[in-house]
């Protein structure tokens, strides 16, 4: 094996592939043996296949710099990028064909992740990129060729410039559990706290007994000490230890630097408390429907009976309820079942245009190791797609600027 490269792509997630990919694409390309992407996992696109449910949720339609946090500035020049690159249409001249949902998520049309990844691996596989798998680096180090990465197991590779695309602390089963931060600090990089993000949370259970498996439509209030911290629309699904669903998952990466969290549940958005209490209070006339069933067909059976429980029979309290149903968190389940990592490597020690290190010129870093996360919705794939994208286009012009 050629063991000294040009560029070694360290990580072979979705930013990584995608920096393959453009590292061999287009006039100024390189070969496929100079470019090795360097996977700890045994094969490449673990976690890629798992995105969206399977279906991989690439992107989405509706996108601005509110659907994502991090440093403003940062943001505000990932944005211009995403609009200069278009990530769904180079995946689309990559021959991923998609299509978007009523709510603007990017799928591929087969509604199959692993068709995204067969199509990167042979688009790779076709310009000969060295893919070396089981290589977990454990340091990078500046050599005379450029970089010395050593791996877990003793072997070494030289590369003259390294895009770190290893991803966050989320979801340690697809190779990601934050060790790679360290790699990036040794070149004094700082790390911004870390916290699990797009994850279930954990509630009081005694309130939600039965109610697992039902999904509603809801608007969320989340509090701490009376204060409200954040609003967030969508589905909440009832588990066994508390709630999950992207309205949820819009306000998990809060809860743990909150002291009393509390969730306040609109069940019903689209109607005001006075309407609502009309509505019950006309039916109770009417005189068919059950008390115990006033709410049937206005909030899941289920729910309306454990609601019913709650307000014996009082019409003001069953509106209020179901308008402001108050449950209490208790936590997250934590990095292992977030989707993303909220906080990484500081965004100020990035060049925005480049994604190369301020620090130690020839290393770039892209994707989630970054502190840059998106909402639920196909964001965190367009910035790993993006900024791999990105890198890889300022690493080819550096190789013909000879910088
Ligand atoms: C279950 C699940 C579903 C998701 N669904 C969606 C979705 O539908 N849409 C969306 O936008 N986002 C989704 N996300 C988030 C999205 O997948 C990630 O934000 C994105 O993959 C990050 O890309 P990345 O390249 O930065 O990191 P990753 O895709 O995590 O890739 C990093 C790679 O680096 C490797 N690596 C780590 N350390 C080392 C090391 N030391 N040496 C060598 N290799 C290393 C890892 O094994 C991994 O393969 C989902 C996440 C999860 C967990």
């Amino acid at each position: 094996m050629n063991k000294l490269f040009k560029v070694a792509v360290l990580g072979g997630g979705a930013s990584g592939l995608l920096a393959a990919t453009e590292l061999l694409t287009g006039d100024s390309a390189l070969l496929g043996r100079e470019v090795a992407i360097l996977e700890r996992n045994d094969r490449l696109g673990k976690k890629l296949v798992a995105t969206g449910n399977g279906q991989g949720n690439l992107s989405n339609a509706k996108l601005s710099s509110t659907n994502y946090s991090g440093a403003a500035d940062f943001i505000s020049a990932f944005i211009e990028q995403f609009n200069k690159i278009n990530p769904v249409s180079y995946l689309n001249k990559l021959g991923i064909v998609t299509e978007k949902d009523e709510a603007g998520r990017i799928y591929p049309v087969s509604r199959q992740a692993s068709s995204v990844l067969d199509i990167l691996r042979q688009y790779l596989e076709s310009k000969n990129c060295t893919a070396i798998t089981g290589f977990k680096a454990i340091s990078v180090k500046p050599c005379a060729d450029g970089f010395k990465i050593v791996s877990e197991k003793g072997d070494i590779i030289t590369a003259q410039k390294v895009i770190i695309a290893a991803g966050g602390k989320a979801a340690k089963q697809f190779g990601t559990d934050g060790s790679a931060y360290s790699l990036l600090t040794e070149f004094s990089h700082k790390l911004t706290p870390l916290y699990p993000s797009l994850v279930q949370l954990k509630t009081e259970k005694e309130l939600i007994k039965g109610l697992k498996g039902i999904k509603h439509n809801v608007a969320l209030q989340l509090f701490d000490c009376e204060k409200l911290i954040k609003f967030a629309t969508g589905d909440l699904l009832f588990t066994d230890f508390g709630v999950s669903g992207n309205a949820v998952f819009k306000i998990s990466d809060k809860i743990q630097t909150l002291q009393n969290p509390i969730l306040i549940i609109d069940f019903v958005p689209n109607f005001s408390e006075p309407e609502l209490k009309n509505i019950l209070i006309n039916r109770k006339k009417q005189g068919y429907i059950p008390t115990r069933e006033l709410l049937n067909g206005i909030v899941h059976k289920k729910l309306g009976e454990t609601i019913y429980k709650l307000c014996n029979n009082d019409i003001d309290k069953t509106a209020k309820t179901v308008k402001s149903f108050a449950l209490k968190i208790v936590g997250t389940l934590g990095f292992d079942y977030a989707q993303t990592t909220k906080g990484g490597i500081n965004t100020h020690d990035i060049n925005p245009e480049t994604y190369e290190s301020k620090l130690q010129k020839g290393i770039y870093v892209v994707g989630e190791i970054l502190d840059v996360d998106g909402e639920c919705g196909g964001y965190n794939l367009t910035f790993a797609f993006t900024s791999g994208i990105a890198a890889a286009k300022a690493v080819k012009a550096a190789f013909i600027e000879n910088k």
